[in-house]
């Protein structure tokens, strides 16, 4: 007998046939002999709808309210999936995060999870019952509802399965597992058997919204094997895992892209010691992100630097550089927000030269030109306008031969 934690997504559970199919698949475990915790998520397009409610009254409605706010949806679900069991003949009890004591930091719609009290869970499942619990949020210290940040029920379901011990989480959703890249953008884009919790991580990071980046650290971190698999059609799914020696390497794994950029560049500035420190050092203390970062040789004793921020952050960065560039005596300063990066993934580039000119060499063929690039040991990174990112991303795919093969 085993412990599964299954976690169910917005398609998922999108109507109430849907969830009634949830059902059906949990109880498919239970005969089978298993212990099982379900985490849901809201219904599809209702957590969108909440943040809208809230946005028609105020532009920046108190965080704290937003999470009583938008942890609403996943409270209909669990109740509503837990009827569908009873109903069946299949005890459950539902609870929200507060219930089963999910305590998180107080960082409200972006809370990390502190620890998680997993006797009450026990409890239940001892007796026989199926727990239906509330993904993407929490409790802090002091009884305030938190929310873990968007996609953040998948690092619900990592948690109770870490807390638990559970033999294996299993993230159910509309694609039938992690494939090369995201399907919607590439049709013949193929389904891995396995990725390392490495190559995940980059994937997550660089912009594959497929799992939340946080359920793969917390599951790297403890060692949760991790299955994303379809809650519509049958199959092995796609299992996250330590790399394994045998293991034969493909070069690239994957191609990520993330259309959440905005790239910044301040010109003419005096190239002296402390450049750098003086652009980012304000961007920095007002919280904000920088992602690639770029400075020129200088010719004429000045210098032109350029980074990339959240597409979020850009007006606020903006700002704070027209700021900056009037103390440093700067020429100008200029931005884009028609910007994408585009990053192909593998642990196989750790032992295998000439990926990036492959990369740049697929990209030229296509008439794309390049903004930045940055790289580190299993990933390559390049910023291109917006308009080439299907193009970019396919020619990519093909080039590093990752489509589905003709047996497939
Ligand atoms: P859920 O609502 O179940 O949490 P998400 O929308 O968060 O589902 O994640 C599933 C989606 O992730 C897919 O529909 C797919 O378009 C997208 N996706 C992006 N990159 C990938 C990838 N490499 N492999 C599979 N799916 C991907
Ligand atoms: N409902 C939340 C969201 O839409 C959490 C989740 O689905 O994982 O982001
Ligand atoms: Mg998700």
């Amino acid at each position: 007998m085993a412990l599964i934690v299954q976690k169910y997504g917005g398609t998922s559970v999108g109507d109430v046939e849907r969830i009634e199919n949830v059902a059906k698949k949990v109880i498919t475990a239970r005969d089978a002999g298993d212990d099982v915790i379900v985490v849901v998520s809201a219904m599809s397009g209702e957590t969108n709808r909440l943040i809208g409610l809230a946005a028609q009254i105020s532009e920046h409605p108190d965080p704290r309210e937003m999470d009583v706010l938008v942890s609403t949806g996943e409270q209909v679900t669990i109740a509503l999936l837990s009827m569908a069991l009873n109903k069946r003949g299949y005890p459950a009890r539902s609870y929200t995060g507060t219930q089963v004591h999910i305590r998180t930091d107080s960082a409200f719609t972006k809370a990390r999870i502190m620890d998680i009290d997993e006797a009450k869970v026990r409890a239940d499942l001892d007796a026989g019952r199926v727990v239906v619990v509330a993904g993407f949020q929490g409790v802090d210290e002091v009884g305030n509802i938190t929310t873990l940040g968007r996609g953040g029920s998948d690092t619900t379901a990592v948690a109770l399965a870490a807390a638990l011990k559970a033999d294996e989480c299993q993230i159910y959703t509309d694609v039938d597992g992690v494939y090369t890249t995201d399907p919607r953008v590439v049709p013949s884009a193929r389904r891995l058997e396995r990725i390392t919790f490495e190559e995940m991580l980059e994937m997550a990071s660089l912009g594959s919204k497929v799992l939340q980046i946080r359920s793969v650290e917390f599951a790297g971190k403890y060692n949760v094997p991790l299955r994303v698999l379809s809650s519509f059609k049958d199959g092995p799914g796609t299992l996250i895992s330590y790399e394994e020696q045998t293991m034969e390497q493909p070069v690239i794994s994957g191609i990520a892209f993330n259309r959440d950029e905005a790239k910044l560049t301040i010109q003419g500035v005096p190239d002296q010691p402390g450049v750098a420190f003086n652009i980012l050092g304000p961007v920095s203390a007002a919280n904000i992100e920088v992602d690639m970062i770029i400075q020129n040789v200088g010719a004429d004793g000045t210098t032109d630097f350029t980074f990339t921020v959240h597409r979020n952050d850009y007006p606020k960065a903006l700002k704070i550089l027209e700021q900056v560039s009037r103390e440093l005596g700067a020429r100008e300063v200029n931005g884009d927000t028609s910007i994408v990066k585009i990053s192909l993934v593998g642990v196989g580039m750790r032992s295998h030269a000439g990926v990036a000119s492959k990369m740049f060499e697929a990209l030229s063929k296509e008439g794309i030109n390049i903004r930045m690039i940055s790289t580190s040991e299993i990933k390559i990174s390049v910023v291109v306008d917006e308009k080439y990112l299907e193009l970019g991303v396919r020619a990519l795919h093909s080039a590093f031969d990752l489509e589905q093969k003709a047996t497939e």
